[in-house]
């Protein structure tokens, strides 16, 4: 895997952490809603923790696809299009977030 560095702790993204890609770059996903709780306003509140929820479990799926061994070569594409679909639906939850206002 790629090396990213978490713009919010600063500290590198290890293998198996859950991260996710805004217009800044690389974040924990951690540290990610935790910055957006104290940006976003008292009415937000509520759907953040919500959409907070989702991410998770979006992740919680890409990191288990990925753990996935001894896949057979026949069925390697098929996995990465299930994976792709996950990424896609991570990159969405994330941007929602990131509008929350
Ligand atoms: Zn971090």
């Amino acid at each position: 895997m790629a090396e990213f560095k978490c713009y919010v702790c600063e500290k590198k993204v290890k293998t198996g952490e859950k991260f996710t890609f805004t217009k800044k770059g690389s974040v924990h996903s951690d540290c990610f809603i935790s910055q957006r709780r104290k940006e976003i306003s008292e009415e937000n509140q509520e759907k953040l923790r919500v959409l907070s929820i989702v991410l998770d479990i979006e992740l919680q799926h890409l990191l288990g696809i990925l753990d996935i061994r001894d896949q057979p070569e026949n069925i390697k594409e098929t996995v990465r299009l299930k994976y792709k679909d996950i990424e896609k639906a991570c990159g969405e939850t994330t941007r929602m977030i990131s509008e929350l206002n």
